[in-house]
């Protein structure tokens, strides 16, 4: 076991690792690509950052390529994204031809990886048509979808569907997120690099440095959000509660961290409204971070009393994993992939309403010994489930399935 492996032992222990390297070694060599259309930003990039050095270490010769675009090609897979989420949306026709030009210029540019590849993972509809315009290819291609399909606009599904059906399968993160297609469907949940500086383990010190720099007193209750200002985070909701908590637990202290004002003219205007929200309150903090401010999302993150996320619409939900991880119950909206994550009592609250958030937080903050215990079930669970080396043994054992699968019989080791 090399170093990096021995790293993630240290977190995981020693067997999960052997469990990767068994499976991995009937891959050995295994030509596997995948493809988005970015390499930072967001959450699948972050997670092939990760992932893909990960497969080249147990050795796969995994590698990933990245779709490039214009602007007219990208605002038509916006739209496929709010439409699918289920927006009554379609881009323009001109629009279509653009994504469809697009993908046959990538393809052409990736023929010979894309042709010669054992293992394809297309990841969302941005590269889907690839296929299509790589007849000669050779090896098994999957789409990985990671956005909620349960509710998509009609239309745009129709559109879609053509792209996608002659993949060899696909993954969704969540079942209720599945659409019925004519081929293996597989369930496949996100994760978190336990190793990445969102998520190692800080110094004592660290936590104190940020809470001086923020100005948070060590002493009072602190509850945080970390969410882009987007309606579906609700940090509008999140203030209401912490207004209503606020007269029960005096010098109570609210953080929302999110990122620095971009050009999505939505984000502005809810930012807006959040500061005006929060006005006059010295304990509320509206925090706008740069985008690679990890470690001060992890201190924040440690040095709160619990994490919430409201959402009213969310996909996964990765901050909830992160506030798990580090030992905090979540109260989180009881939408999407934080049903997955915080389970009532054990490691979290799921709620409704800004008044179910308030009853929950004021609950929590009131029972230490509660608090602390389902911070240390909120752990276990996220090491047990949602850590980037369960993730990757559930594509090892996926490859292996699909390479074997006419046969009787699989052995991986
Ligand atoms: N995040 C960040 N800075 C911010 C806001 C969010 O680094 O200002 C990170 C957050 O820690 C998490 C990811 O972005 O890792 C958000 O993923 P999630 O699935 O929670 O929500 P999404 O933004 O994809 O809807």
């Amino acid at each position: 076991m090399n170093g990096l492996l021995q790293r993630y032992a240290g977190v995981v222990g020693d067997d999960v690792i052997e469990h990767l390297l068994s499976l991995a070694k009937g891959l050995a060599g295994l030509r596997v690509v995948h493809v988005n259309s970015t390499r930072v930003g967001g959450g699948v990039a972050e997670i092939l950052n990760k992932m893909v050095p990960f497969m080249q270490e147990l050795g796969l010769a995994a590698t990933w390529e990245v779709i490039t675009g214009d602007e007219t090609f990208f605002a038509c897979t916006k739209t496929f994204h709010n439409a699918l989420q289920g927006f009554a949306v379609m881009p323009t026709a001109g629009q279509l031809r653009s994504y469809e030009r697009t993908n046959a210029n990538n393809a052409e540019r990736l023929r010979s990886v894309l042709a010669d590849a054992e293992i394809v993972v297309i990841h969302d509809p941005q590269p889907a048509p690839l296929l299509g315009f790589v007849p000669e290819r050779r090896g098994l291609w999957i789409w990985r979808c990671h956005i909620d399909l349960s509710r998509p606009h009609r239309p745009v599904w129709k559109y879609l569907l053509p792209h996608v059906v002659g993949y060899d399968a696909s993954i969704f993160s969540l079942a209720d997120f599945a659409r019925r297609l004519p081929h293996p469907c597989y369930l496949i949940p996100p994760s978190i690099d336990p190793l990445a500086e969102k998520n190692i383990e800080l110094e004592a010190s660290e936590i104190t440095d940020v809470r001086r720099r923020f100005n948070l007193d060590p002493d009072r209750f602190l509850v945080t959000q970390v969410s882009r200002f987007d309606r579906f985070k609700d940090p509008l909701g999140v203030i209401q509660a912490y207004r209503l908590v606020k007269s029960y637990v005096p010098g109570l202290q609210l953080v929302l961290a999110g990122g620095e004002a971009t050009d999505d003219p939505e984000g502005a205007v809810v930012l807006e409204e959040v500061l005006a929200a929060a006005e006059r309150d010295p304990d509320v903090r509206i925090l706008l971070l740069p985008a690679d401010a990890h470690r001060t999302i992890n201190a924040l993150q440690r040095a709160s009393d619990l994490i919430l996320q409201k959402s009213t619409r969310e996909g996964f939900g990765l901050t909830v994993t992160e506030g798990l991880w580090k030992g905090k119950p979540v109260i989180g909206g009881n939408v999407g992939g934080i049903r997955l994550q915080v389970h009532d009592h054990q490691t979290g609250f799921l709620v409704d309403t800004p008044e179910g958030a308030a009853l929950r937080m004021r609950y929590l903050l009131s029972h230490r010994e509660i608090r602390e215990r389902m911070g240390r079930t909120a752990r276990l669970f996220v090491q047990e489930n949602f850590l980037l080396t369960r993730h990757l043994l559930e594509y090892l054992a996926l490859f292996h399935g699909l390479r074997k699968g006419q046969d009787d019989r699989i052995e991986v080791a």
